[in-house]
């Protein structure tokens, strides 16, 4: 998808749905119905009394859209608004809040408020590899979410919010010079935190984490185990260090304090995803991150309803 923002696809839903097609179906439509390709038996719907964007399949007699079986399914937001903003989530480093969003595109607070959940969802990988392998150095650290209470707005104490009532952890692994999970966690203990190493985390890797007790019997698990000792300032030794993982967390929490101000417990899920894909996808381009966002969109559905 160009990234350009004069790109007519984020003002044209012709445009739109073209583009848009063009991502989904590289090799042409097909049914989501039945699953049938071969274009001889697909008719797209022309004219005046077919809805824009409408496909008639042969196979099974049945009818579909490029938004069929997507998060977009039933929406009545406008397509060139959806490119739009996952142009514009795909783009910003700090992330973007459901207000600048609103604003951005000239659609009400909901709207903006599901784009962005929407949007966040597509950003999630369907499936992930582990991290590592022979002789690659995976970092293991956790950091905790939420501000003191006394420093507060007083409305904002005691909600269970983060940056409100209690700090909540989060563990993050990142293999260095490559990608990154992230996870929001109970507690940070040994029993926590090693189904999460063991099953995301290749064992031939070198892991590299804190002194923390958590990190004493996993470690044994693989190839290598290194740490650094934050307590005496030894913050690098050499190849000892987590400092990719701590700069992870300084992304993340520049994107809570800085964009949302406070972010509800019951969604950091979606936010750690939309983090991991950002830090992913580091080295893409803004209009190729926004064409894996718009491919992500399949089978994904939301059933929740916006907390305020
Ligand atoms: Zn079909």
């Amino acid at each position: 998808m160009a990234s350009d923002l004069q790109n007519q696809a984020f003002h044209d839903d012709r445009k739109a749905r073209e583009a848009l097609e063009a991502i989904r179906w590289p090799d042409g439509p097909y049914c989501p119905h039945c699953g049938n390709s071969n274009q001889e038996k697909i008719a797209k719907g022309e004219g005046k009394a077919h809805r824009p964007g409408l496909y008639y399949c042969a196979e099974c007699n049945g009818q579909f859209t490029v938004t069929v079986g997507t998060v977009m399914e039933r929406s009545k937001i406008p397509l060139s608004k959806w490119l739009f903003a996952m142009h514009l989530m795909g783009a910003s480093k700090k992330g973007m809040s459901a207000l600048q969003l609103q604003r951005m595109l000239g659609v009400t607070y909901k709207t903006a408020w599901f784009l962005c959940h929407r949007i966040r969802e597509a950003m999630t990988p369907k499936t992930r590899g582990p991290l590592g392998g022979e002789g690659k150095i995976v970092e293991a650290d956790e950091s905790h979410f939420g501000g003191k209470e006394k420093n507060k707005h007083v409305g904002k104490r005691n909600k269970k919010n983060i940056g409100g009532k209690g700090k909540q952890p989060v563990f993050a692994l990142v293999e260095r010079d490559g990608m990154s999970h992230s996870f929001h966690i109970a507690n940070v203990s040994g029993k926590t935190l090693r189904p999460l190493i063991v099953e995301n985390v290749s064992r031939k890797s070198s892991l590299m984490t804190d002194e923390g007790g958590q990190y004493y019997h996993v470690g044994k698990e693989f190839a290598r185990h290194e740490t650094v000792n934050h307590s005496e300032d030894e913050y690098v030794r050499g190849n000892a260090y987590t400092n990719t993982a701590e700069c992870r967390f300084s992304l993340m929490k520049r994107a809570v304090y800085g964009t949302h101000h406070s972010i509800s417990e019951a969604h950091l899920p979606r936010y750690l995803n939309e983090w991991d894909f950002k830090w992913n996808t580091r080295k893409l381009k803004d209009g190729e991150r926004a064409t894996l966002i718009a491919k992500g969109i399949e089978g994904k559905r939301l059933t929740y309803r916006p907390t305020h």
